[in-house]
């Protein structure tokens, strides 16, 4: 698709004259404009936007303007700070504004640092140079050198890893199969390596800023002596405007050899690429979940194959659809079957909460274990994914539950202090006072209903009097720097018992960690979602890989009401293969992803009816489409149906699935369809979108 793109991008030689310009603009395209100075395809322009002043990026150099030449506006500024944006970037641009069905001024505007397309920043009252030459006017970034780390020696495994990604042959998908501690780490490490010293750069993508600190150390380390001191660009959402620019700048010019970040680094403006890694590929935080909601591990793969060189896609339990794709040898399988260091994997237990008396929620197995362990010195991790104190307040007079005024859902109770609390929305921000007595039937003795992170830090602080207990979760770690901190006190010895959501499931080498226990697992067990289960597996297996990744004797004790479930079962016997076996059966039987292509029209509107007619009238509109390109036969579309959560921030939201078996006609479907739904009678009235390849249905 990308091959598409206009001739005149090809020349990129400056030249005065019609310009064709993308501008961050919902549902615009592109516009032209002309001008006097020399630009290239590439530059930023600064041009008027009706009464608005704008930054937009050069993307063609048309012979004829695309609308009457005499209405056509002067460009007011030239952008010169920086070097043009590059073909290889903007085709890349292009190509994921074309398959997520997005203008392209949506795409690349939002991928550059703020300060490089907000005009205020080159125009505004202290503007004076531009924020380019400004950053380049304070002191330079002084980066100590790393700490030199040890290398370790490859297994055989690793070694045969190693070599398949450094002599590919240009562009090859590879999937690293790793169990938890396998290694998989030292494996991109090596590869990295490799090719810079062959003179090309790599780009690291990892699903996590938390997972940043640790990684950028061992790349740091491990290979600064090839890339130097600046070699390493670290990119991900929670830098300042100032540290993203001065990191994109350093990708730019060529001096950062190495990008490590988060799902945002796979648009670093990176030429001369040689390997992208994508570390946890199965991850859903690689899913960005608004604007321009793209995949950055699909990108990764689309971009590799632009460029013809090895991407690299790790996981201990890869997406079905990676998984598959390695079935069929579309993706090369390479297998790291043992854990680095202690061989073992750690034991797993289920215990039937159904039969047992439960103490605040722990069964006497799991205090039994904890006891055992830190007894003997070990860390415990305790995994509950529910953070804040209780789920809900409720009063046992009348079942009064504490309810979002603007959701349709609870609201959860928090302890901001040991004597004040508050109740949150968690789907749209709102704090709420606790009440004194029940709104409805006045009682004052009102109950937490369920358990979140802070309850059980606040019991396990009470049956573990010596322990050192701390919290990792969203709440514990707002401060900047605060999760660093956390994990670095885990790290150092600092705590016994550490309570964490997902934040402490992934990637973390905790190596006096022994024992996992994992509470209330079962709430994902019956989502409507389709891949409801296989996320709860990969969730399963990540936090149990933690345990005992240096001792070998590990311990993970699961707590459910359904142990039978196939999810526990193929985690009792550590057997992704088996699970991804019986889960592609499942998917094929219904015609589900990977063996169907998805997207999803989501609407929201003050009224629920609203929301839908919409949705029934495109769902119409796309019904006469795919009769007249004649797509019905590989098109399903499923009625419109409100969302399990169908009011938020007092908008009531519906979606419309389509689905097909091939991809190229949906594409094409999509497209025409995106034309004419702005002009559906209900399509003012409704904020709606549309999603490629959604992952949360
Ligand atoms: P993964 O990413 O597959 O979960 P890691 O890369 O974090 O695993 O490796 C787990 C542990 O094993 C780390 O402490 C790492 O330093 C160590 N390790 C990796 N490869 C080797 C090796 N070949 N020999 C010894 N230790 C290794
Ligand atoms: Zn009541
Ligand atoms: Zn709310």
């Amino acid at each position: 698709m990308a091959e598409n793109l206009p001739a005149e991008c090809i020349e990129a030689s400056a030249a005065t004259g019609w310009v064709r310009v993308a501008l961050d603009i919902p549902l615009a395209d592109l516009f032209d404009y002309r001008s006097t100075e020399p630009v290239t395809v590439g530059d930023r322009v600064i041009v008027a936007f009706g009464r608005r002043k704008m930054i937009g990026v050069v993307v063609s150099l048309p012979e004829m303007p695309g609308y009457d030449p005499s209405k056509v506006k002067d460009v007011q500024v030239v952008l010169k700070d920086i070097a043009p944006l590059s073909l290889s970037w903007l085709r890349f641009a292009t190509f994921a504004a074309e398959y997520y069905q997005r203008p392209l001024g949506e795409v690349i505007l939002p991928a550059l640092p703020m300060p490089l397309r907000s005009v205020p920043s080159y125009q505004g009252k202290r503007s004076g140079a531009g924020p380019v030459e400004r950053l380049a006017k304070r002191r330079a970034l002084k980066q100590e050198a790393a700490a030199i780390s040890v290398v370790p020696q490859l297994n055989s495994h690793q070694e045969q890893a190693v070599a398949a990604v450094v002599d590919a042959q240009g562009f090859k998908t590879f999937l690293l199969y790793g169990v938890t501690g396998s290694g998989k780490t030292e494996v991109y490490l090596h590869a990295a390596a490799q090719t810079l010293a062959r003179g090309k750069r790599v780009l690291l993508l990892v699903p996590e800023i938390n997972l940043t600190p640790q990684f950028e150390q061992s790349l740091r380390a491990r290979l600064e002596p090839i890339a130097g001191v600046n070699g390493v660009a670290v990119m991900h959402s929670a830098l300042s405007d100032g540290e993203r620019l001065r990191a994109w700048l350093r990708v730019q010019s060529g001096e950062a050899r190495i990008v490590l970040g988060t799902r945002l680094a796979i648009f670093a403006p990176l030429d001369d690429l040689g390997l992208i890694v994508v570390d946890e590929e199965h991850d859903p935080s690689y899913k960005q979940q608004d604007g321009l909601r793209y995949s950055a591990r699909d990108l990764a793969v689309w971009r590799a194959h632009d460029l013809g060189i090895p991407v690299v896609l790790g996981s201990a339990t890869p997406s079905l659809e990676s998984w598959a794709n390695a079935e069929k040898s579309i993706y090369q399988r390479l297998d790291l079957p043992a854990r680095a260091r202690a061989v073992t994997l750690p034991s797993v237990r289920l215990v039937d909460t159904r039969r047992l008396q439960m103490d605040h929620g722990l069964s006497p197995h799991l205090v039994e274990a904890m006891r055992a362990r830190l007894a003997n010195n070990e860390q415990v991790l305790i995994f509950l994914n529910r953070r804040g104190y209780a789920p809900a307040l409720h009063c046992h007079s009348c079942g009064w539950v504490s309810q979002c005024t603007r959701c349709t859902t609870f609201t959860v109770l928090h302890r901001l202090t040991p004597k004040r609390a508050q109740l949150h929305c968690h789907h749209c921000g709102l704090a709420q006072n606790v009440p004194k007595a029940c709104p409805d039937c006045g009682d004052q003795d009102l109950q937490p209903m369920g358990r979140g992170t802070q309850r059980v830090e606040e019991h396990l602080a009470e049956l573990f009097p010596g322990a050192r207990v701390v919290r990792i979760d969203a709440d514990s770690t707002r401060k900047k720097g605060s999760a660093q901190a956390l994990f670095a006190s885990v790290h150092a010895g600092e705590v016994d018992i550490l309570v964490g959501t997902q934040m402490v499931a992934k990637g973390h080498d905790f190596a006096n960690l022994g024992l996992v226990g994992v509470l209330n697992a079962d709430a994902m067990l019956f989502s409507q979602d389709f891949r409801a289960p296989e996320r709860l597996f990969a969730q399963l297996m990540q936090v149990a890989g933690r345990a005992g990744r240096h001792t070998g004797h590990g311990e993970v004790i699961v707590q459910t009401g359904y142990p039978e479930q196939a999810v526990y079962q193929a985690l009792l016997k550590h057997d992704y293969s088996g699970f991804a076996r019986h889960s592609l059966q499942e998917r094929q039987a219904a015609a589900l992803p990977p063996f169907s292509y998805q997207a999803l029209l989501s609407a929201e509107a003050r009224e629920l009816p609203v929301a839908l007619d919409f949705l029934r009238d495109a769902r119409e509109l796309a019904c006469e489409l795919s009769a007249h390109y004649q797509t019905e036969a590989v098109l399903t579309l499923y009625d419109p149906v409100p969302l399990r959560i169908v009011r938020v921030d007092n908008m009531c939201r519906a979606q419309l699935l389509l689905e097909s078996t091939n991809r190229p006609a949906l594409q094409s479907l999509l497209r025409h369809w995106l034309k004419l739904l702005p002009e559906q009678p209900d399509a003012r009235r409704v904020r709606w979108q549309l999603e490629v390849d959604p992952l949360e249905i």
